[in-house]
């Protein structure tokens, strides 16, 4: 069993507050994405799970155990980050055998340990060449094999792609998530990137200011953020925010933008947010509400419209063929089974 458990973990330094009072229950064999804007704290949470930093407050514990107190080598895991901590001077097959050398595992069962390592992010033709001389997906990928090797009860992940162009990225995680099926080793993975997050993740926490603002499974996240945050993070564009007023199921904003939400039980000032792909833009006088086309960018697959309602400015994402001519009136429909309310004071989710 290697289900790692945070419990009110804390992270201070000075007066300065990194991780915050944080409490998470990874499964064993479970994907589990950290995810967050640059200084949320999920490199910390991260290094304090690695025993690299050690926690002002809370405990962490590995297969039951608590580690707090037990140095990096002895908590049995493996790390990946995104500089990848090759040895310069080893071959590939050096560098990925070395955590076995250090346990002493000497000649033939070291060197068929590694092939095997190799073969699992195919790697094999490469095994005598120097870091220098490999690509930065291969790179990567030897730090992969280095870490398959150890066959520790956990992976932690810092990063892991963001050094690898766009094309690269998509194939290497596309790799990593192959890997971590076919090993079912309990991850830890640490990106800003909300598409590594969901294409990769059982779960995801999703941080902002050393604090968990939502735990839940990538289509929970996608379907339901929970509170505004999350809800502009997540999705991309992001979602359509509209700040406006709130009574009887009914919202309204300035400049006569409005829709019907159906939720009863909340009156006040509130944000309300569609995504994209659930506004439907068509005929003046065919839908909810008319709009005038802002924008048209066409991105390959599809065209996001950007029109003015009222006040607000909506990004609509619409069929490749679709055209308009900017300045012309449209009629915006809202798909009323994906609307999302969040009362604006609390940024809490309403429905
Ligand atoms: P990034 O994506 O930029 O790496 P992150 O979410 O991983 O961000 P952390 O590296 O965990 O963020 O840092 C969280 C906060 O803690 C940041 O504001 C950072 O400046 C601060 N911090 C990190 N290490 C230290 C340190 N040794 N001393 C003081 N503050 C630190």
């Amino acid at each position: 069993m290697a289900d790692v458990s945070l419990r009110n973990l804390t992270k201070a330094w000075g007066g300065f507050t990194a991780v915050r009072d944080q409490s998470l229950e990874i499964r064993d064999g479970e994907f589990m994405v950290l995810l967050g804007p640059s200084g949320c704290g999920k490199t910390t949470t991260m290094r304090m799970i690695a025993g690299l930093e050690e926690p002002t407050a809370g405990d962490i514990l590995i297969g039951g155990q608590r580690v707090n107190d037990l140095p990096p080598r002895d908590r049995d895991i493996a790390m990946v980050f995104q500089s990848y901590g090759l040895y310069p001077h080893m071959t590939v097959e050096d560098n990925i055998g070395y955590p076995l050398k250090l346990r002493g595992i000497k000649g033939a069962e070291r060197a068929a340990q590694v092939r095997a390592a190799a073969a699992k992010v195919e790697l094999e033709p490469l095994l005598h060449r120097r870091p220098k001389e490999l690509s930065g997906g291969q790179r990567q990928r030897v730090a992969l094999a280095r870490a398959i090797v150890r066959r520790p009860t956990v992976f932690l992940m810092d990063e892991p792609l963001s050094n690898l162009d766009a094309k690269l990225r998509v194939s290497t995680r596309a790799e990593i998530k192959h890997l971590q099926h076919e090993l079912g080793v309990t991850t830890v993975y640490v990106t800003h990137d909300q598409i590594e997050a969901m294409t990769l993740a059982h779960r995801v926490a999703v941080m902002q200011g050393g604090e968990i603002r939502q735990l839940d499974t990538p289509e929970v996240i996608y379907d339901r953020p929970a509170d505004l945050f999350v809800a502009g993070f997540i999705g991309s564009p992001p979602m359509n925010l509209v700040d406006g007023d709130h009574a009887d199921g009914r919202f309204t904003a300035a400049g006569g933008f409005h829709a019907t939400t159906g939720v009863a039980r909340h009156g006040g000032r509130a944000v309300l947010g569609v995504r994209p792909e659930d506004v439907t833009v068509g005929p003046a006088g065919s839908g909810d509400l008319d709009a005038s086309i802002y924008a048209v960018e066409l991105t390959g697959d599809a065209v996001l419209v950007t029109v003015q309602a009222g006040a607000a400015r909506i990004i609509a994402k619409a069929d490749r063929a679709w055209r308009a001519e900017i300045g012309s009136t449209v009629a915006l429909r809202l798909d009323a089974s994906r609307l999302h309310l969040f009362d604006a004071a609390s940024t809490k989710r309403l429905q």
